[in-house]
């Protein structure tokens, strides 16, 4: 940590900028990134001093490589002295043609399943489930189902932030209530039991109620969409790779699609390819983004299988009608194949293992606190979840002071580290992330949210 002269640019974004889910107010902290390498950010705050911290985040789940790696950058200047954009609409280009090969090859299979074999590229993890969805009903018209237009979706998922995927977020914590005349009909199922705790029996018993309301609304639902094991943004919940399997079974018996949003879980962080791959299921329909290009510039896609795009290209409206502007960028596909060579040497297998026993070594310690209510890991991702709301503010800021940066939401303060952090990294991760939690919520009583 060393002193610096301010300068200014906080200032300057609190005056004009909005940031997630925040007000447009100059009371919460800001951190001004000044460099980013490795595993390592170098952040000055407000008033000018500098603090290195390791990114427990990965900037959300998308820089899987750290920063500044030297493949990725080769790549993007590569694309850059070539070509950095050309519209999709009637245009192709090797970078975009590369990525479909390279997902279709790498998406989950299963003996006499049909594998995803068609790729829509997106400009975000938003607009891929928007896409999937829109495709969902499409197909189900195209079939001559055109009642089908809801979805099920089960309790405590996220799936983004535009209208379709609001829709389908959980419908209490989500933003249902600010836009109620717009986020209402479908349908939600109870959220699957935690993987620690779930038995053969609590799988079998939430099966059966998936089951009944499966069959209670067939006759208005396109599409199942779940988070694959893990869900995310809604709450950090492993559940067992058996409901996959079951949510399988109901989408067959009832004619439904089944779509997985694996923009979180894509890429090895939870131990496996894809979270799909745990239970050998194989989706309708694949959501991916965040890790696809490393963390470098934006971009999702949609995968679906071959029936469902010739069945949607060969119905009335005769197109999947979606085509964004930058559709297909050529910079973010040389990005992205760049980054998904990387995974294909494939030892982001052993990594994600090495750095999951870390995180759990490293995490357990914290139960010991007061304030703790549980403690969980899955691949390379840990989880200290507090009794009460985590002052976010506070926590941040003291896990700075321990060089790591964290952002904590909810009552979850959690990590998933760049796949290339070493163990050292990964010790000063959940030494800062306890220290952090203890510092600020064993000393006083628990104070009140903050920003998410
Ligand atoms: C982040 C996320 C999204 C939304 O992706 P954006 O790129 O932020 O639009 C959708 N689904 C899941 C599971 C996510 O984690």
């Amino acid at each position: 940590m060393t002193g610096v002269a301010p300068t200014g640019l906080i200032e300057r974004d609190r005056a004009r900028l909005w940031h997630p889910y925040a007000p447009a107010s100059p009371d919460l902290p800001l951190w001004e990134v000044g460099a980013a390498d490795g595993v390592r950010l170098r952040l000055r705050d407000e008033d000018g001093t500098c603090h290195e911290v390791v990114d427990a985040m990965s900037s959300w789940w998308s820089a899987i490589h750290g920063y500044r790696h030297p493949v990725l950058d080769a790549a993007a200047r590569r694309q850059l002295e070539s070509f950095s954009h050309v519209m999709f609409g009637g245009l192709t280009h090797a970078p975009a043609v590369e990525l479909a090969e390279w997902l279709v090859g790498m998406a989950p299979t299963a003996p006499g399943r049909p594998g995803l074999e068609r790729v829509f590229l997106a400009d975000s993890g938003s607009v891929a489930v928007e896409v999937a969805l829109k495709l969902a009903v499409q197909f189900q018209t195209a079939s001559g189902r055109p009642s089908r237009q809801r979805f099920l979706s089960i309790r405590g998922g996220y799936h983004g932030d535009t209208f379709a995927a609001m829709g389908v977020c959980d419908p209490v914590d989500g933003m249902h209530s600010a836009f109620p005349g717009l986020l209402a009909g479908n349908v939600f199922a109870p959220r699957p039991p935690a993987a620690a705790s779930a038995t053969p029996e609590s799988v079998q018993a939430w099966a059966l109620e998936l089951q009944d309301i499966a069959a209670n609304h067939s006759g208005e639902l396109a599409a199942i969409i779940v988070e694959p094991v893990l869900q995310g943004a809604g709450g950090m919940h492993a559940y067992p790779a058996e409901c996959l399997t079951a949510l399988r079974q109901v989408a067959d018996r009832h004619g439904l699609l089944l779509i997985f949003d694996e923009i979180a879980t894509g890429f090895g962080r939870t131990g496996e390819l894809f979270a799909a791959d745990h239970a050998g299921v194989v989706p309708d329909i694949m959501c991916v983004g965040k890790a696809l290009t490393g963390g470098y510039v934006t971009l999702a896609a949609m995968l679906c299988t071959g029936e469902i795009a010739s069945t949607v290209s060969g119905g009335q409206a005769g197109a999947l009608l979606h085509g964004p502007t930058f559709m297909g960028n050529p910079l973010a596909c040389a990005v992205a194949n760049a980054s998904l060579g990387i995974i294909a040497d494939g030892c982001w297998r052993a990594d994600v293992a090495r750095i999951g026993l870390g995180l759990e070594s490293g995490l357990t310690p914290a139960l010991e606190l007061e304030a703790v209510r549980d403690v969980r890991t899955i691949g390379a991702v840990g989880v200290i979840e507090l009794k009460g709301p985590v002052d976010v503010t506070a926590v941040t800021t003291a896990a700075i002071r321990h060089g790591v940066w964290v952002r904590p939401f909810r009552n979850l303060v959690y990590t998933m580290p760049p796949y290339i952090s070493t163990a050292a990294d990964v010790d000063q991760i959940t030494a800062g992330m306890i220290a952090a939690v203890a510092e600020v919520h064993e000393r006083v009583p628990a104070r009140s949210g903050g920003a998410v």
